[in-house]
């Protein structure tokens, strides 16, 4: 015996339990999915993809090896189970069967005996005496019939023995020698003697003739009175059981041991290794049978050695108050239900082959189909010729459907494409007309921007320049002069204002007429504007016939010159002007020189000129006045060189105070 759960006696428990067998059942169920795994993986040829995903062909190799498998692996571990259950019944049974049929030969071998004994007695008394002299002979022709009888005796009615026979050499002899010797005291004498009846003493040790362990059979003997005259007795050898013993039903490895009343050996097979007329209550054999009252059969379990044994008894009483017990290991049983199962795992693998085999076959047939549509489809074009999607020979039911359905689904696909085609070549050409619309349109729109941006560009210059004469007017005027104006405060740089009024205006209007006015207008403007062409200068219409110049950086002698050259330029145009007491158009001039600061600014620049000019008016007209510290100055260059005397030293016919 060894620890391998398989092959224990324990194993048995251990299959009865169904939640063993189910998670067993599982496990084959893991494994055998396993194997499925691997089959499928292998059989479409890369382990790879099947990690990725799984195909058709091995999902139906999978499933139908599986559904081919696990019935087998469940049915063959039922059965195995089952199996096991009923070679354990019937031991059982067949144990209990030999069992009573032990302890009914048991019982034919003393009632044999016992007819033995009585018929001895009734010989001995036949014809109603007792006749001592033929009762040797009686003793040993019943002894010849009973061979396994170590003696037999007669004792007369005091107990002392008067003939006994022998067998115990193998030789039926007469034994004189135990005649005179008293057997009163032994209960196989004193109960016949009693009571009349046959009676089978308990076994007990032989005294006078060898120490065998022995059962005593005797009877009385009654002559025709009734009067009790002996016994005759017979020694029965217990060995002689073997006879019977030897006759039981052969289990493999089973021993008997008949047990008297109180549990002592009478016989046992030698393989049990008990001895004789010792008492064996304690054994489990014997403790397994407690609270069976009669015949039965038991699971018990005894040690051998140091290691724990499981056996099968059965046990049947006897009429003589014995009791036939037989045992018989159940290691067997647990062996032979592992070949069992070693054969329902045979069986399994057999199946799951067998199912894989199946299974192949049906995948290989849906595979060939599949591929075959597979096929067409990838030849399939729409605008190709639908002969690619002629169904193949000997393709299933289910999949010329399929054929059928691709077919009609490829004609509407044509027609949808070729009207697709054709709105798109509808679409192709509508959009090259879109494209050369646009493209007309973004000239048109490159043109009017074109125009738009030369008209912004002439009404920019218009809002800059005065309308009638064509210099800038006195917005531009304000915007420049306050540039300059800035940079001078920036640059500590003076700047000269020169303000200036054409004389006698109203009145050239009112002789010469407007227009012509207009006209002066237009030439006092030109002729003022090229007296001033630096580029920090600026001469501006200031407003009706007034007119104003900023010249950067001029000083009161720089603007002096400018003035007077403009003064002088007008005189020079020689334009007639009745209404003048000069005779021609001239104009009057003031003029200031600051440097800009935060106390002198623009606005006051420009109020020093104007006052200048008034005074200039004053003055008596085509003059200059500049304002100088506060004072305004008149200067009057008709009589001087102006181009070569130094302006300050030469001005000065007059000096005049602030209007203010
Ligand atoms: P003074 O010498 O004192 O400057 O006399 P004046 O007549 O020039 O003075 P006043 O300012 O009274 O007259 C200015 C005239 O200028 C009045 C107006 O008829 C005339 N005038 C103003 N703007 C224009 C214009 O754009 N065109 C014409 N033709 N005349 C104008
Ligand atoms: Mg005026
Ligand atoms: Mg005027």
């Amino acid at each position: 015996m060894t620890a391998n759960p398989f092959i224990s006696v324990d194993a048995i428990m251990f299959w009865h339990d169904w939640a063993q067998i189910l998670s067993l059942s599982l496990l084959g169920l893991v494994v055998a999915y396993a194997i499925t795994q691997f089959a499928a993986a292998s059989s479409t040829g890369a382990v790879a993809r099947r990690l990725s995903g799984r195909s058709l062909r091995a999902g139906l190799l999978i499933g139908l090896t599986l559904v081919g498998t696990v019935p087998a692996a469940a049915l063959g571990l039922m059965l195995a189970e089952r199996s096991a259950h009923l070679r354990h019944d019937r031991m059982s049974s067949r144990l209990q069967e030999a069992a009573v049929s032990m302890a009914r030969a048991v019982d034919y071998f003393m009632d044999k005996h016992l007819a033995g004994v009585t018929g001895a007695a009734h010989a001995v008394i036949k014809g109603g005496r007792y006749d001592s002299e033929a009762l040797s002979d009686w003793l040993l022709l019943y002894h010849e019939i009973y061979p396994d009888f170590l003696t037999m005796l007669s004792a007369n009615a005091e107990g002392q023995i008067v003939a006994a026979t022998s067998n115990m050499t193998g030789f039926l002899t007469p034994l004189a020698e135990l005649r005179g010797h008293n057997v009163s005291d032994r209960s196989y004498f004193r109960r016949p003697l009693a009571d009349g009846k046959p009676f089978i003493s308990e076994v007990f040790q032989g005294r006078d003739l060898g120490r065998d362990p022995i059962v005593a059979i005797s009877a009385a003997l009654t002559d025709d009175q009734g009067t009790r005259l002996g016994i005759v007795e017979g020694s029965l050898n217990l060995r002689a059981f073997g006879h019977i013993d030897a006759e039981r039903p052969r289990l493999d490895n089973s021993v008997m041991v008949l047990v008297d009343q109180d549990d002592r050996v009478i016989y046992a097979t030698d393989d049990a290794e008990m001895a004789e007329l010792e008492s064996i209550s304690g054994d489990p054999l014997i403790a397994g049978a407690t609270g069976l009252d009669q015949a039965g059969s038991y699971d018990y379990v005894a040690a051998g050695g140091d290691q724990q044994h499981r056996f099968l008894g059965a046990f049947a009483p006897t009429r003589t108050g014995w009791t036939v017990y037989l045992r018989v290991p159940l290691d067997q049983i647990t062996q032979q239900m592992m070949r069992d199962y070693m054969v329902s795992a045979a069986l399994i693998l057999v199946a799951c082959v067998l199912s894989l085999l199946l299974a192949g076959a049906i995948v290989r047939r849906v595979s060939r189909s599949v591929a075959d549509m597979n096929q067409a489809m990838s030849c399939f074009r729409v605008d190709g010729a639908e002969e690619s999607l002629e169904t193949p020979e000997n393709t299933p039911t289910e999949f010329r459907r399929i054929f059928r359905q691709m077919r009609r689904r490829s004609r509407h696909l044509r027609v949808a494409h070729d009207r697709l085609r054709k709105s798109m070549e509808a679409g192709e050409a509508l959009r090259r007309e879109l494209t050369q619309a646009i493209a007309l349109k973004d000239v048109e729109i490159s043109e009017r921007t074109a125009e738009l941006e030369a008209t912004n560009e002439r009404l920019s210059g218009l809002s800059k320049e005065d309308p009638l004469t064509g210099i800038p007017n006195r917005r531009e005027f304000d915007a420049f002069a306050t540039r300059v104006w800035r940079q001078g405060a920036r640059d500590k740089t003076p700047a000269a204002l020169i303000m200036l009024d054409i004389d006698y205006f109203k009145i050239f209007n009112d002789r010469s007429g407007h227009q012509a006015g207009d006209e002066c207008l237009r030439q006092v403007a030109r002729t003022l504007r090229d007296c001033a062409s630096r580029p920090l200068d600026l001469v501006a219409r200031y407003g009706g016939e007034e007119f104003v110049a900023i010249l950067g950086g001029a000083t009161v002698n720089d603007a002096l010159v400018v003035a007077e050259r403009m003064r002088k330029a007008i005189f020079d145009l020689q334009l007639p002007h009745p209404g003048s007491s000069f005779g021609m158009v001239t104009v009057s001039i003031g003029t200031a020189s600051v440097r800009p600061s935060a106390d002198a600014t623009l606005a006051s620049a420009i109020k020093s000129a104007d006052e200048a000019l008034y005074y200039a008016k004053a003055a008596g007209r085509n003059c200059i006045v500049f304002s100088e510290d506060g004072e305004y100055v008149t200067y009057d260059a008709h009589e001087e060189d102006w181009g070569t005397t130094n302006v300050l030293s030469i001005l000065a016919s007059g000096r005049f105070n602030s209007p203010g």
